[in-house]
């Protein structure tokens, strides 16, 4: 493909869409009011306050959920089997952050992660140990979870992740 060809595919194309009827209205984004249900995550509050990781499992795909739903995207159920993880796993994925200090104004750049434990087939986003810096960061990194001093039941109490020893790292290439 072309260098002309490949930018002309990627230029977005706006839809025209036949305008029906307008409406003049504002909205008071400030009057709703939404309530997150998390009672379906209790269970596994319960567990973190005894420093314990669950997942929850839906018993027609068998996938494992941490953090849990409340539905099965794939089979529409609700899982309902609590099942134990590990304090282990690794990065599924991860960003950079650009984090500026308030009183210096010095801007720092801290690897974002999504972690996966082991035993569990989702990730969610979290945080390294503040020693680790963005450029060691990798796919794959195993990690454990560092526990906060003070367990409040919430995902919070996983303070951040250190990284555990890497076999991978210890492999070096064949050189004949
Ligand atoms: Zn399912």
């Amino acid at each position: 493909m072309s260098k002309l060809t490949r930018r002309k595919s990627m230029e977005y194309i706006k839809k025209e869409y036949v305008r029906t009827r307008t409406m003049p209205a504002s909205w008071y984004l400030s009057s709703y009011k939404f309530k997150y249900n998390i009672t379906h995550m209790e269970p596994m509050r319960e567990k973190l306050k005894q420093k314990k990781l669950v997942g929850l499992q839906c018993s027609s795909c068998n996938r494992v959920f941490f953090p849990p739903r409340i539905v099965c995207g794939k089979c529409m159920v609700k899982p309902d089997r609590w099942v134990d993880l590990r304090e282990t796993g690794r990065v599924a994925t991860f960003t950079i952050a650009y984090i500026k200090d308030p009183e210096t104004g010095e801007v720092q750049e801290r690897p974002i992660v999504c972690a996966q434990l082991d035993g569990s087939d989702t990730s969610y986003p979290t945080q390294l140990n503040p020693d680790i810096e963005f450029k060691d960061t990798y796919v794959g990194m195993p990690i454990k979870v560092h526990w906060a001093e003070n367990s409040e039941g919430g995902l919070m109490d996983i303070q951040y992740y250190d990284v555990t020893e890497d076999k991978a790292q210890d492999l070096e290439l064949r050189k004949d």
